[in-house]
């Protein structure tokens, strides 16, 4: 990745937008979950890999913010952030502008079942950056970009967007969940604004763990 290519935002972001790899990267290399150094090979291998897909498409390299693994390769459920927040990505043409693209390793137009721990971390990545960027995870997106009004779910599909339409990502099985994911992204962030009087009225992101890649 060239991480010196990548731009600075400027401004928060204002939409989330979720993926699949169109890849399981079954037979992949498994960690040692008791071996940090073991995972982190691991999770480079697969990096690279899809870094070396975007290479080829795109001088910038890692086009998404965040990885979560689905146990192949990247332990699953495991968070990885590549590109910063207030980075610009590569993640859905026309759309990138304002948002934050988050990639779930697996097939999910072939495998009908997202593992759960991946599905768990996608639901409170998405409540924690719904929270800290004050975005209504029910609420629709609306924008507009290059004299073009955008309209679409504030946590969305690739192809929710209209250039993306007939774009498979995320994939129909990840696809599906997306409704009763907002559901549960906004319960979620409904119990982290009930914070006790004592505390800030401002909701705090809950505690995720999540590996931050230096690149
Ligand atoms: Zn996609």
């Amino acid at each position: 990745m060239r991480w010196w290519l990548w731009r600075d935002r400027g401004y928060d972001p204002k939409r989330l937008i979720v993926h699949h790899a169109g890849f399981a990267f079954e037979g992949w290399p498994k960690p040692r979950l008791d071996d940090q150094a073991d995972i982190m090979r691991c999770v480079m291998l697969i990096i690279n890999e899809i870094d070396s897909w975007h290479l080829k498409k795109w001088p910038s390299g890692f086009g998404y913010h965040y990885v979560i693994g689905n146990g192949n390769g990247i332990p699953e459920g495991m968070i990885v952030q590549i590109r910063p927040d207030e980075k610009i990505g590569v993640n859905a043409k026309y759309h990138n502008h304002d948002s934050l693209g988050i990639l779930m390793v697996g097939n999910y137009q072939v495998d009908k079942i997202v593992p759960d721990l991946q599905y768990r971390s996608l639901m409170k990545l998405c409540a924690n950056l719904c929270i800290k960027y004050h975005l209504d995870p029910r609420a629709n997106y609306e924008g507009r970009h290059s004299g073009k009004v955008q309209m679409g779910p504030m946590i969305s599909g690739h192809r929710d967007w209209p250039e993306h339409r007939t774009n498979e990502c995320p994939g129909i099985s990840l696809y599906q969940t997306l409704p009763s994911l907002r559901g549960e992204v906004s319960k979620l962030v409904l119990m982290a604004n009930q914070l006790p009087p004592d505390q800030t009225n401002l909701a705090k992101p809950m505690d995720l763990e999540i590996s931050v890649l230096r690149v």
